[in-house]
């Protein structure tokens, strides 16, 4: 079975290939600046070479179609027709409370993702727009929705409602959703593995760092909370966003400033973070680089992030009354052992001990923690393009 996972932002859409008799990447590739000058499909078929085709690439169901025509293109492409794809997995930033798992997307599915399109403006009419696409493009073939918010339907409501009248939640339904779903679901069952553990069994605390991040609590192999809330603003201290922040710095810096209401959410989406503390970067390997250099305020930046997610670490480790291991997936968390030292560094009333040599390797899950740290250390490379291929294959099945 050939299965297509696609993730589609507002001008850009990356896919996967995957033959799921051994779960390999047959291609990958990404479409960007769709819609704007200068658009390009890079097209990465594996055991061949890249290559990169230049025509404009008017909307997504023209990037959708070039796609297919690389995939199947006699020389770069992987497969001979399209017939040879069964179907096609799509990220989904929102489904709301709507889901709770993935789905095989109908009308009714598209109706419930509009509905999500309020809560996610800038990522759900792109994922809508994949979809249709794709029915277009490739009539009858099935398609499924992967959801980044899925995985913490399962949150108590003591850790999705916020503190404002009840009636906001019944009007919008604000509240807390979460993100990195599938991310968390992945790396929490691939430590329960490699702790030779039952999955349900389980207290495992997850840390997605990348550009954007979050943490998560899995106990028993659900999700009970996590950093992110509402949108994915909440939270840790990201690249370029500000994460937890006093809610009446916003009133009173859009008074004071005289900022509309979209000038303080790019504000706090944008120009915040570790870039906005250290005036370098929002990547962290720029930052890093300045804080090795002397740089203060770029010092300052890891250290504030460093501590946020200690602290969160310890949160969950009280909301699920103990921890067995924690998990470091996505770029930095897969690539900065110094980061990870700097937080692991907060950890020692946990029983923490980190292994020097075991952080300094890479590109591989491993343990990082010393044999004698009470609570295991892992450091897993994230794959949420597989998980959506599973799930897929998994609905299909049925
Ligand atoms: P992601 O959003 O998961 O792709 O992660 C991207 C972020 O990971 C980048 O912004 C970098 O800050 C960080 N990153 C990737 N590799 C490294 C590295 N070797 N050292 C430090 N940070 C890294």
């Amino acid at each position: 079975m050939k299965i297509l996972v696609l993730n589609c932002g507002s001008s850009s859409l990356k896919y996967q290939l995957f033959d799921m008799e051994n779960e390999t990447v047959l291609a990958k590739g990404l479409c960007e600046r769709i819609g704007i000058e200068g658009s390009r499909l890079k097209h990465q078929p594996t055991g061949k070479e890249d290559v990169v085709f230049d025509d404009y690439l008017e909307d997504h169901n023209v990037a959708v179609k070039n796609v297919m025509e690389a995939l199947t293109n006699p020389v770069h492409g992987v497969v001979k027709s399209m017939k040879e794809i069964n179907a096609v997995g799509h990220r989904v930033v929102h489904g709301g409370e709507f889901f709770s798992s993935s789905v095989v997307i109908d009308d009714e599915v598209k109706e419930a993702l509009e509905k999500c399109s309020e809560l996610a403006p800038l990522h759900n009419p792109a994922n809508l727009i994949g979809i249709e696409a794709c029915e277009k493009i490739m009539p009858g073939v099935s398609q499924v929705g992967v959801f980044d918010t899925a995985f913490h339907q399962t949150m108590p409501e003591r850790a999705y409602l916020y503190a404002i009248p009840y009636e906001y939640y019944e009007k919008y339904k604000i509240r807390r959703y979460g993100f990195h779903g599938t991310s968390h679901r992945f790396v929490s069952e691939e430590a329960a593995k490699m702790l030779d553990r039952p999955y349900e069994q389980t207290k495992i605390i997850t840390c997605h760092l990348g550009n954007g991040g979050s943490i998560c609590a899995v106990r028993n192999g659900k999700s009970i909370d996590t950093t992110m809330g509402f949108t994915p603003l909440e939270g840790l201290v990201m690249g370029t966003r500000a994460g937890d922040i006093d809610a009446a710095v916003i009133t009173f810096l859009m008074q004071k400033e005289n900022l509309t209401p979209q000038e303080m959410d790019n504000i706090l989406n944008k120009k915040s973070g570790v870039l906005g503390i250290s005036g370098v970067s929002s990547d962290f390997r720029d930052i890093e680089d300045a804080s090795e250099h002397g740089n203060l305020r770029a010092e300052a930046a890891l250290d504030v992030f460093a501590y946020k997610v200690a602290k969160n670490i310890g949160a969950y480790a009280a909301a699920m009354n103990g921890v067995d291991c924690i998990v470091f997936t996505a770029g930095l968390g897969e690539n900065s052992g110094s980061t990870r030292r700097l937080i692991c560094d907060y950890l020692g009333y946990l029983g923490v001990h980190i292994d020097s040599y075991c952080n300094s390797l890479r590109g591989k899950a491993m343990e990082i923690s010393a044999p004698d740290s009470r609570v295991r250390v892992l450091v897993i490379p994230t794959n949420e393009e597989l998980v959506i291929a599973r799930d897929t294959k998994e609905l299909l099945d049925k």
